[in-house]
């Protein structure tokens, strides 16, 4: 199964991205942790990603492909996989589809976590203490939610007029969201 998880940074697609992954086994892409690995490395994926992405613009969809169609190329990803903030343009979802296809698969869910803009907000003001990402600096955060709203929201609207997309209430304890995910999928 491919389940495709949307919403705006700090969501919560990260954290039940991983519990899906394990109560379904199979494996969970994201490419932001691709890059920032890329990044960490000083691989040239990295260096060409590196000022992009702190800045909270979006990476190229090219690159995004390229790297999109190398994971679906693992073994481990012949049974389906969960994908974490990986489709952001339309150009993306579109490519993701025909990669998809090649290999007789879609995406076969899209699961919108649904949070406030001030929810965010704080979420990521505290994700910052913890996690340091460069990217969650105040200046960042505000052009992250930009990209979000004006290139991400969009690829939602592209889901939901092929009628894949479940909508999921993401505030509440890991544990409730959890389970609204796994009824959401009928799992
Ligand atoms: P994330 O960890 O998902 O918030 O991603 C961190 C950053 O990586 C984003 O702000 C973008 O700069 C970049 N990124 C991750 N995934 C994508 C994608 N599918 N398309 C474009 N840029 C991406």
């Amino acid at each position: 199964m491919d389940i495709l998880l949307m919403g705006p940074p700090g969501a919560g697609k990260g954290t039940q991205g991983a519990l899906l992954a394990q109560a379904l086994g199979i494996p969970k892409f994201a490419t932001g942790d691709l890059l920032r690995d890329a990044v960490k490395r000083g691989s040239p994926l990295g260096l060409q990603a590196k000022a992009v992405m702190e800045a909270g613009h979006l990476v190229g969809d090219e690159i995004i492909l390229g790297v999109i169609r190398e994971e679906l190329g693992k073994p481990e990803a012949a049974k389906g996989v969960i994908y974490d903030g990986v489709v952001r343009t339309i150009p993306q979802a579109e490519g993701m589809e025909r990669i998809l296809s090649e290999k007789g698969r879609r995406m076969d869910a899209v699961l919108f976590f649904d949070v406030t803009d001030q929810e965010i907000l704080s979420r990521l003001d505290r994700r910052r203490e913890v996690e340091q990402r460069a990217d969650d600096d105040p200046a960042a955060v505000t052009t992250r939610l930009r990209a979000y709203r004006q290139q991400t929201a969009p690829v939602l609207a592209w889901y939901e007029a092929r009628d894949r997309v479940h909508t999921v209430p993401a505030v509440g304890s890991v544990e409730e969201i959890a389970t609204r995910v796994r009824d959401a999928l009928g799992k």
